[in-house]
């Protein structure tokens, strides 16, 4: 059985980066019936922040991805918070200490820096001498059993050798393990590494790929060594291309929003947003952009993931999210809106005012929060316009003439909806023979007081009579 984890450090947000990441472990689980794992990996413990964990979760559920296993479930391989197994990796570093491939460090940060310094000074690259790598096992014993700070290192090997991937992605990658430096794998505080912790535990929790963004490319030469140190057969793996900016610079919080949780509360919806996030690094075998969750599962395979780095387009998603909203029932939608139009002052009015304002914004809103800024308009008494282009045709003879003449109309009926509306223009075209733009821009000016907006016979019906009358009557005093 496949069986993918995602595994993230609960560091702060959810990135975008990381969505993907989840996504594409995700799709390819459910496409192989097999079990998705969340796994926290947390044991850098000064970078950890409260809450993280929900939260990372918790945008998973929101975005549709549902887990297996994980800290918030159980399962069959608990824990899976590493904090939680640190007697495990302390078993493994051991079991490396017993076959000579880690030695315990007693280097101290002086050293170390100095070290660094010197390296620098000759232009070459830091990395650690190896100067414990020697001291006998007696020595080392007795200066633990002393109570002295150490770390634990992993040994590369005396003599480099390359280390051959096969990436789902990249093909064959070879790294010469003369690249690496004698890696540290349990910390002063006995806590591992990443790089111990990833091997023990996607070997315990018997995961089949590890998919993983490009910066982990280069550890995996480390990887595949602890895998052999251990006797164990590694699993496969994906290095997930870069996210990047329009710029082609790394995707980052400077350039926009970078975090799941911002786009959610911006109004984005999960559907588009999962839909664009595929799209980045992944690309269909036709020609199409829209796709369901479950087409996403059918469709998703590591063969059509790109190596080149993908741009994180905005405007793309804007155009998804925009898509997405039109196809929305409006019941749907109208629920979806509500933590929207609750920010606003009209959260009180009556619902069923509501449903129709919503019937009448659908088509225009790019993002939920759109209707934030679009209620006023509807419950307004006296709104102001302020496009200059706006103002300047109010303010024509034809508009003034336009608008009198359609006053005297509506006077004329009952009441105004939009079954009567198209009549009722018709005798303003045949009183006034103005036609075409002429004849309706001055009435979506006068109403809307906006060069573009939604239907206006729907505008018109909502307001009814008296509130088109006064809006038309205010217009002319422009
Ligand atoms: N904890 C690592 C991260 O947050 C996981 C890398 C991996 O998937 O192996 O990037």
């Amino acid at each position: 059985m496949v069986r993918l984890r995602f595994a993230p450090s609960p560091t702060g947000f959810l990135h975008v980066g990381g969505l993907r990441t989840a996504l594409f472990c995700w799709l390819y689980v459910r496409k192989n019936h097999g079990k998705f794992v969340f796994r926290l990996e947390d044991t850098d413990q000064k970078r950890a922040v409260s809450g993280a964990e929900n939260e990372l979760i918790r945008m998973l559920e929101w975005a549709g991805i549902d887990i297996d296993e994980g800290p918030h479930l159980g399962g069959e391989m608990a824990p899976y918070r590493q904090s939680e197994r640190l007697e495990i990796y302390n078993q493994y570093a051991g079991k490396l200490l017993d076959q000579g491939n880690a030695y315990p460090c007693f280097c101290t940060a002086e050293r170390l820096e100095k070290l660094r310094d010197e390296q620098h000074a000759k232009g070459e690259t830091p990395r650690y001498d190896g100067f414990c790598r020697n001291l006998s096992k007696d020595e080392s014993a007795r200066r633990i059993d002393s109570g002295e700070v150490h770390v634990i290192r992993m040994k590369i090997p005396e003599v480099s050798e390359s280390i051959v991937l096969n990436d789902l992605i990249r093909g064959s990658v070879s790294i010469e393990t003369g690249q690496s430096e004698d890696q540290v794998i349990v910390k002063s505080d006995g806590f591992p590494t990443y790089h111990l912790a990833v091997v023990v535990d996607d070997h315990l929790m018997e995961i089949t790929h590890v998919v993983r963004g490009e910066e982990w490319l280069p550890s995996f030469p480390k990887h595949l060594l602890l895998y052999r140190y251990f006797g164990w057969n590694p699993p496969q793996f994906a290095h997930l291309p870069l996210i990047l900016n329009p710029d082609r610079s790394k995707l980052s919080k400077r350039q926009g929003d970078v975090a799941v949780e911002d786009f959610r509360e911006k109004g984005y919806l999960p559907e588009s947003l999962i839909n664009f996030i595929a799209l980045l690094g992944w690309s269909p075998k036709e020609e199409r952009e829209l796709f369901t969750l479950p087409e996403l599962v059918e469709e998703f395979s590591f063969e059509r993931v790109n190596k080149s780095g993908a741009v994180f387009d905005l405007e793309k998603l804007n155009w998804m999210n925009q898509q997405y909203i039109q196809k929305l029932e409006l019941d749907d939608l109208q629920q979806r809106l509500k933590p929207f139009i609750n920010k606003t002052p009209y959260a009180g009015e009556a619902p069923s005012l509501f449903r129709k304002i919503v019937k009448i914004l659908q088509p225009r809103l790019v993002t939920l929060s759109d209707i934030e800024n679009r209620l006023s308009f509807f419950f307004e008494d006296n709104p102001e316009a302020s496009d200059a282009e706006v103002l300047r045709v109010l303010r024509e003879e034809n508009t003034k003439q336009v608008l009198a003449n359609f006053l005297k109309q509506v006077e004329s009926v009952q009441s105004l909806t939009m079954d009567n509306f198209g009549e009722l223009m018709k005798n303003v075209q045949n009183e006034t023979n103005i036609k075409g733009k002429n004849l309706w821009m001055p009435l979506r000016y006068a109403i809307t007081l906006e060069k573009e907006g939604p239907d206006l016979k729907l505008i018109i019906d909502f307001f009814g009579k008296e509130r088109c009358m006064h809006l038309v009557q205010r217009a002319l005093e422009i």
